[in-house]
């Protein structure tokens, strides 16, 4: 009975590991701004702001409260509300579609594609006189076809802002995630690929004026003397998580580096299985480069195969409790209907995908799933 010994435990997601992995050096980071008091716009916010900017490539970087909080101020900055129609696929958080609701718009959801992405022709179909931006998601740690987007943007006079909470260091043709459109905003929630010790986002953009609207926004109107300048709201990053956030995005490229490997051999390990979908493998596509911020497969009898995984140790979900955003209850857009997206509900499941897992963590993983199907 060999397969007794076999039993492990790979949970879903390994929260403390956001603070062990590094804990002698975070619990440093934390004495030293304890001691000195520098809680809030101090030089280690500073210093994130430079260095997560030069890691995208974009000219500017924002630190605010969070990654809902960084989509409104963009949002907002960008002038949008009243009858503003805004598209974003229904393959979302509901923070997503949340950002365009209380900036006064209308959320517009469509339907994604075969790679989970938007769907730039049901982004096309969805484009009315009224609409003024199209809100992509940087899905899963991959970035979609922004060219097709960019296209259908300027031919339609539309604003592009991604929602790129989930693909910090993720590329399409070399152009970094959050960089690309008007502004791009990230997410430092834990659990997210560069995670604080709480709640934490970022804006980028590489427009001055947008800049300038989205400092002061995030800050009570104030501009750099301190002066109220205008309405503006509190949602700035603590300085205690950029000095954190700063101290892991100097380590960022290994835990991405992990992650493509740890999809690299789910992808050899399950590629057999004609039951299952996988996500595109790491190198496979020359102008993506994915973060693997989850893996999202899609898979015959989904519920069973989750509930096997449990009795065996091993945790996975189903991204936003089981519902794209239009499906949600009481947000007013459960009368629309995106085919597509709701089948694939039926079938997508994520699998464990973090750097606290051993190689032989992600083949037991593989191997019970074999054991599902094949058995
Ligand atoms: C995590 C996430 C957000 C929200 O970020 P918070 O920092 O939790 O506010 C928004 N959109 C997507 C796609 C996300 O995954």
């Amino acid at each position: 009975m060999g397969h007794i010994e076999n039993l492990r435990n790979v949970p879903f997601f390994n929260y403390p590991f956001v603070f062990t992995q590094h804990e002698k050096e975070l619990t440093d980071l934390i004495i030293g701004i304890g001691r000195r008091g520098a809680f809030i716009l101090q030089q280690e916010l500073e210093d994130f702001e430079r260095n997560l900017a030069a890691y995208t490539d974009a000219k500017y970087a924002i630190g605010v409260a969070n990654g809902t909080d960084a989509l409104i101020i963009a949002l907002r900055a960008a002038g949008i509300g009243g009858d503003d129609e805004v598209v974003f696929a229904s393959h979302t958080y509901v923070a997503t579609a949340a950002a365009i609701h209380f900036s006064g718009a209308v959320p517009v959801p469509v339907e994604c594609g075969h790679d989970h992405m938007i769907d730039v022709d049901a982004v096309a179909k969805a484009i009315t006189a009224k609409t003024r931006a199209i809100m992509p998601t940087q899905l899963n740690g991959r970035t979609c076809d922004m060219d097709a987007l960019q296209t259908l943007a300027d031919k339609h006079g539309l604003l592009i802002i991604e929602d790129a909470a989930q693909g910090l260091g993720s590329r399409f043709k070399g152009k970094y995630a959050g960089s690309i459109g008007l502004v791009g905003t990230i997410s430092f929630y834990p659990a997210k690929t560069l995670g604080s010790l709480g709640d934490g986002g970022a804006i980028l953009t590489n427009d001055e004026e947008m800049y300038t609207k989205m400092n002061l926004l995030r800050d009570h109107g104030r501009d750099i003397e301190g002066e109220v300048v205008g309405w503006g709201l509190n949602s700035r990053l603590d300085n205690l998580q950029a000095a954190i956030l700063d101290f892991k995005l100097s380590h960022y490229d290994n835990e991405v580096e992990r992650r493509r490997q740890i999809a690299s051999l789910y992808q050899a390990d399950l590629e057999m299985l004609d039951t299952l979908l996988l996500p595109p493998a790491p190198g496979s596509e020359p102008d993506h480069f994915d973060v693997f911020q989850n893996y999202e497969i899609e898979a015959d009898c989904r519920d069973e195969l989750q509930v096997f995984l449990r009795k065996n140790g091993i945790g996975s979900a189903v991204q936003w409790g089981g519902k794209p955003v239009h499906k949600l209850s009481n947000l007013g857009l459960e009368h629309i209907n995106l085919p597509f997206t709701e089948k694939m509900f039926q079938r997508c499941l994520m699998l464990p995908m973090n750097t606290s897992m051993s190689d032989d963590d992600v083949h037991y993983v593989s191997k019970t799933i074999r054991r599902f199907y094949l058995s």
